[in-house]
């Protein structure tokens, strides 16, 4: 059993049939149980399984509590939700007409991901507005027996939000806190559309004043050494931010910038870590794709052209 804290735990999706991609998090308590980004609809077997690991059955889940709407995070939220319609859908106010009509979602991800949507991703089913509580970020929601309070941290997301448990000082952070796997590299996730460096750094100070002592992040699993970790996370952030705008003062194209960039970008995560945890960084986060959304964030910035 993967334990955080007690009644805390997660499940790890075997997301594209690897360990350490996708992680969703479990609240267990006598006011039900929650779930933290129930993960896309192509793992949705691998989370029940998880479910019955725990003991936990449908009719007991009545929160799904999602950090953002992408796909990895919260795919399969609508097809839960009509199989299982008391569920509760905790949501930043900015996500809830995506969540409601995904069609404008389902065109980005598809413009990216192209014939293998389906097998990533799986159905990205609608949510009923009933089904929906919007949040702006500074409340406090009631959720798997305990209390949560909720911050805006955008900056991967304009919608994200992360959620604190004071009780045992967990924090869901999706992917505020960056992809990390066995310790390793912290990479900021920054694919397209709404990177926001300045943002970002406001989202870590506003984690950091719950201070934490878990950071739980969906790519993956639990981080004690919160500090370091922020530190190394905003690190690196400014790193790949410059290295995206040096490129992108540069001759080429955008096509050859993204190559130029994963290549050194693999590089430095190379420096840290083996060669199957190289890996498995690239399906959470295709490097590719992190060139873009800096690319887009400087362009709108107007410091690039
Ligand atoms: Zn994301």
């Amino acid at each position: 059993m993967n334990t955080l804290s007690h009644g805390l735990s997660w499940v790890d999706l075997q997301f594209s049939g690897r360990s350490q991609v996708v992680a969703t998090g479990l609240v267990q308590g006598h006011g039900g149980v929650a779930i933290v980004d129930p993960g896309p609809t192509s793992c949705l077997q691998t989370l029940e399984l998880g479910l019955q690991a725990n003991g936990i059955r449908w009719p007991d889940v009545r929160h799904v509590l999602l950090t953002h709407i992408h796909l990895d995070h919260a795919g399969a939220t609508g097809t839960i939700v009509r199989e299982h319609p008391h569920i509760k859908v905790l949501v930043h106010e900015r996500g809830v007409k995506h969540m409601i009509d995904p069609t404008k979602l389902i065109e980005s991800a598809t413009r990216i991901y192209r014939d293998r949507m389906d097998t990533l991703w799986g159905e990205f089913a609608a949510v009923p507005a009933n089904n929906l509580v919007s949040l702006a970020g500074g409340e406090r929601v009631e959720a798997g027996g305990r209390t949560f309070d909720v911050a805006h941290t955008p900056g991967h997301a304009s919608h994200h939000v992360s959620y604190f448990d004071g009780s045992s000082g967990v924090a869901f952070v999706g992917d505020t806190a960056g992809v990390c796997i066995n310790g390793g590299y912290v990479l900021p996730p920054t694919p397209p559309p709404d990177i926001d460096v300045e943002a970002w750094g406001q989202s870590v100070d506003r984690i950091l004043a719950w201070s934490p002592a878990t950071l739980m992040l969906t790519h993956f699993g639990p981080v004690t050494s919160v500090r370091p970790h922020l530190a190394s996370l905003l690190d690196n952030l400014h790193t790949t931010a410059g290295m995206a705008l040096a490129l992108l003062n540069a001759p080429g194209t955008d096509e050859e910038r993204g190559s130029a960039f994963a290549e050194k970008l693999r590089h430095k995560v190379r420096e840290q870590m083996t060669e199957s945890e190289v890996a498995t960084y690239v399906v959470a986060a295709a490097y590719e794709h992190l060139f873009s959304g800096l690319a887009r964030y400087w362009r709108k910035k107007g410091a690039a052209t």
